[in-house]
């Protein structure tokens, strides 16, 4: 059965290439109807951090990426490495090197200035006259010949030389495994099938594949993928914006609209740009990832939150929305509801953050007017037709867009004026500026007694 991972270690927040391989992995599994494990590799202490651990499962929470299983920390399984290393030992899979740092350092300089790849030279392979009370570490015994191979889902066969590969470190002199060791042991605990993971760790493939035979456990599937540039062709970093996901949370994205960019980002169906969490569990196969790196494009990123936030029933908008109104410090619980507001500001925005700032005034009363917005419309003149309008408006018993839209054409036709002439005022006079959508359903969410004394205040 299926079973996939994925293994951030906590030493920052989830960035757009991890979530991406998180997405992967997950999509991989559930299409199988497998399982979805997410550990945690905080074996360097030094950089792993609590904030770190936080940030990704808040940010694997709020992409909706749940774990079937974990998450599960390396740290609390060290004993387990550490039986592992022995049972290795004393298989005679792995053994005691008492090579002091510097005179590894010395040989691979020497060899460096050979013109040779440094590696270890395999000096304590198969030694026997141990030192006491000497640092040691352990290192596996790497097979000397033949090579292996394995079939990469995303990069096609890959064979490399056991001649290339030196005998790993799995634990270090202060007793502690060191990552690669972790991670087959981990791997194979978890019955994991196929590993999904960048590929800045293809080289670490070929290693844990020795220490998985060597430990006579079965060895997964794999699929490394690309890379993310940014839309300058560089590798993806702090400089172009946004990585964190979660900074994407607080500039108004929509988890749908960084998913659906995410999974295009190195995988495609045909043409198709939207797909639901649904269509992509539904296609999604690990050969149909692309193999060149994926330039970040965030115009692209805009274009699908617009699209999610005019597309997606309103309510659902309406709970991601939230947290922006309370970041504008707007108290949404009085007024109309957030996703009837949403319902017709959706197609006037790109972001939450925008939809939240262009909202203030179906909760609370404007602090003051735009002030283009008021001198063309509401200064000095408009006395006449707003007067007219607010008395109209008051006597409707019935407060709905219909009757709302009666009262501003029957005012002009009086009047006669144009449309625009009653409407624009009466839009800054009730708004405060001169952009909202249709006045009708505007004015109808805001209430009839607040759009009565908010003209009284217009024309004072
Ligand atoms: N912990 C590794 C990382 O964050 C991933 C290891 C793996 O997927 O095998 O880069």
């Amino acid at each position: 059965s299926v079973v996939t991972r994925f293994a951030p270690s906590p030493t920052g927040y989830l960035h757009v290439g991890g979530a991406r391989t998180a997405l992967y992995s997950w999509l991989y599994a559930k299409s199988q109807g497998g399982k979805f494990v997410l550990r945690i590799e905080d074996t360097d202490i030094e950089r792993s951090t609590e904030e770190a651990k936080q940030a990704i499962l808040d940010g694997m929470q709020w992409l909706g990426l749940d774990a079937d299983v974990g998450p599960i920390y390396q740290t609390d399984r060290f004993d387990r490495y550490k039986e592992m290393v022995e049972q290795l030992i004393s298989e005679g899979k792995a053994y005691k090197c008492f090579m002091p740092a510097e005179e590894l350092d010395a040989i691979r300089e020497q060899q460096k200035s050979n013109g040779e790849k440094p590696r270890y030279p395999g000096t304590w392979r198969d030694r026997t006259d141990h030192p006491e009370n000497q640092p040691y570490v352990i290192r596996f015994k790497n097979p000397l010949d033949g090579k292996v191979v394995f079939d990469d889902h995303v990069r096609g066969r890959i064979e490399i030389a056991n001649s290339e590969l030196d005998d790993l470190v799995i634990m270090r002199s202060d007793g502690t495994p060191t990552y690669n060791f972790c991670v087959v042991i981990d791997d194979w605990d978890m019955g994991i099938s196929h590993v999904v993971r960048g590929e800045d760790h293809i080289n670490n493939t070929p290693r844990q594949i020795n220490i998985l035979q060597a430990l006579g456990a079965p060895v997964p599937e794999y699929a490394h993928v690309s890379m993310i540039l940014g839309d300058d062709g560089k590798k993806l970093s702090k400089r172009h914006g946004a990585v964190s996901v979660m900074q994407y949370r607080d500039d108004g994205y929509l988890p749908q609209a960084v998913l659906n960019y995410l999974v295009r980002l190195g995988w495609s169906h045909g043409d198709q740009e939207i797909f639901s969490v649904d269509e992509m569990i539904e296609l999604f196969s690990l050969d149909s990832i692309g193999q060149s790196a994926s330039a970040f494009n965030t115009d692209k990123l805009i274009w699908l939150n617009q699209h999610y936030i005019k597309t997606l029933p309103a309510t659902e908008v309406a709970e991601h929305a939230k947290w922006h109104f309370d970041q504008q410090g707007i108290d949404y619980s009085n007024g109309p509801a957030l996703s009837e507001v949403i319902a017709i500001q959706a197609d006037r925005v790109k972001t939450l953050a925008e939809l939240a700032a262009i909202s203030h005034y179906f909760f609370a009363d404007y602090k003051e007017f735009d002030e283009k917005a008021a001198k063309k419309h509401l200064r000095p003149v408009a006395r006449e037709p707003l007067e007219l309008v607010q008395a109209k408006l008051a006597e409707l018993t019935d407060w709905n867009p219909e009757n709302i839209q009666t009262v501003i054409n029957q005012t002009a036709e009086e009047l006669e004026v144009g449309m625009g002439k009653v409407g624009m005022p009466l839009r800054v006079a009730v708004t405060g500026g001169g952009n909202s959508p249709s006045l009708d359903v505007t004015l109808a969410l805001i209430s009839q007694a607040t759009v009565v004394q908010r003209i009284t205040k217009a024309l004072e």
